[in-house]
């Protein structure tokens, strides 16, 4: 049987947002390998994964509140591919819907998940060890699973939450209680926090164990002024930073499926070449000039205010560099692209959108990646850069200062500046170009990024460790 049960709102690749998605799909597969039975459950979305794959129901149940029930599956993914047993949660029009988010009714939405896979797991006649909740859409399972009566059976059971991104929450009113299991009335205040009652400080209060995913995140969490830095400090003793791995073998630069140049021979400049190549081509780039590229979530958290204005500036600058731009967000950020794209059009070039597959031939074709976060818990890009050979130019933030060296330091093999602002993004960028032109320091440089171990054996010991205390 399992030992430990994960919660998640994402797992790739059955439907990915973000991190999240990657270190949900990656980490119950480490556990199994390392020899701790592990699977996850998410909730049944409406999206491609679902419609190419069977999947069969293991059980059927209600979740009731004081008006209404609402009748659940678990179904279980018939294939094997993806290293571990995965469970969805069913629940037509409330789940399972075309989107992961972004729905008024979100909160109510991810309360019946948790419930739904409670009442599931009660019937377990053995139970995991650990049930390991993510991020806040998981946050009162600890909760539920302690205090709720109709959860009494699973009340032993240790509970481990990690934060992927404490940003974001979802505090809902007072009379949300209601759609809850009964539980007693002294402990809700547990669930409470500023006046509303609120995910993640709940899990934080009622989880065992609570994790960030890098220590750098952990001390800014605790040191940051926000109405949760008191929650930080006084669960200190019960947190810890683990570093996310990346997947190796989804991000293997000698197999991955999404690139038509794989590696091959270890021959790394014919691999960058072939790559970069293929992207110049598409958007008429002169391949001899450096490429840096963005990818991520057009948002202020990172940084995808600095990218235009900075971008655009060096542009004017120096036209030495060129610029590829993958991301989507905020409309009036995804507006700033476009218009420095159509400004520049030999230098920059962006796709508005999700795009794994550009996403991939990216890390691939680039020589520099740019991450000018103003938060970021961990972030994988750097991580996913270094490993096909792309040096990242990163603010010193969260998991970006726990990840990268800087190359003016000893064996450092990136680029790091300290503030978010567009001369220190400038600075860097010249940097960047400088070190592009040095080709003996670059390639010595690339070459230290390539030999790092970021592989999830490292963070699955640890979490291990912490299952065991
Ligand atoms: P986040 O805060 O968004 O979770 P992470 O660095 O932890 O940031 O993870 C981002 C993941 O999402 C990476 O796998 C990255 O390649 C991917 N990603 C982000 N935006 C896009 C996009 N527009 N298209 C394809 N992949 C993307």
């Amino acid at each position: 049987m399992y030992q430990v049960i994960h919660l998640s709102a994402e797992c790739f690749p059955v439907a990915k947002v973000g991190g999240l998605g990657d270190v949900a799909g990656a980490l119950p597969k480490y556990l199994n390998q390392a020899g701790v039975p592990s699977c996850l459950v998410m909730p049944r979305y409406n999206l491609k994964w679902n419609a190419a794959h069977v999947s069969h129901s293991v059980f059927e149940g209600v979740c009731s509140t004081e008006h209404f029930n609402i009748p659940f599956h678990i179904v279980k993914a018939a294939q094997d591919t993806l290293g571990f047993d995965l469970y969805m949660v069913d629940i037509p029009g409330i789940l399972f819907r075309d989107q992961v988010y972004g729905y008024d009714d979100d909160a109510f939405r991810f309360i019946f998940f948790q419930q739904a896979v409670l009442h599931w797991l009660c019937s377990w006649e053995q139970k995991p060890s650990v049930l390991h909740a993510h991020d806040h859409h998981c946050g009162y399972a600890a909760f539920m699973a302690a205090h709720c009566y109709d959860f009494h059976p699973l009340r032993n059971i240790k509970t481990v939450f990690t934060i992927h991104n404490g940003l974001y929450t979802a505090p809902v009113p007072h009379d949300y209680a209601r759609f809850f299991p009964h539980f007693p009335r002294e402990v809700g205040g547990l669930l409470e926090w500023d006046n509303r009652i609120d995910p993640l400080a709940t899990a934080i209060k009622c989880s065992q164990k609570v994790t960030t995913v890098s220590q750098g995140y952990l001390q800014e969490l605790q040191q940051q002024q926000s109405s949760y830095s008191w929650l930080y400090q006084e669960y200190a003793y019960k947190s810890f930073g683990i570093l996310n791995g990346i997947d190796t073998q989804v991000w293997d630069p000698n197999t991955d499926a999404y690139l038509t140049h794989k590696l091959s021979e270890q021959n790394w400049l014919g691999f960058k070449q072939k790559n970069k190549e293929e992207i110049c081509k598409r958007f008429r780039f002169d391949p001899n000039l450096p490429l840096c590229v963005f990818i991520g979530r057009l948002t202020g958290e990172k940084g995808g205010d600095l990218i235009a204005p900075s971008v655009g500036e060096f542009v004017h600058q120096t036209k030495g560099m060129n610029f590829f731009l993958l991301g989507s967000g905020s409309p009036n950020l995804e507006d700033a692209l476009r218009h420095i794209s159509g400004v520049f059009p030999e230098n920059v070039a962006n796709y508005i959108g999700y795009n794994e597959t550009l996403a991939h031939e990216m890390y691939a074709a680039a020589d520099f990646l740019i991450m000018p976060s103003f938060v970021e818990p961990c972030g994988l890009n750097q991580m996913y850069a270094l490993r096909y050979g792309t040096i990242p130019i990163v603010r010193s933030v969260g998991g970006l200062k726990d990840s990268v060296k800087d190359f003016g330091d000893f064996e450092g093999y990136g680029i790091r500046f300290d503030q978010g602002t567009v001369q220190d993004i400038l600075y860097s960028l010249y940097r960047a170009k400088d070190l592009y032109y040095s080709s003996y320091t670059f390639n010595h440089v690339r070459a230290l990024g390539i030999k790092l171990d970021f592989s999830w054996e490292t963070a699955v010991k640890k979490y291990i460790s912490l299952y065991y205390q």
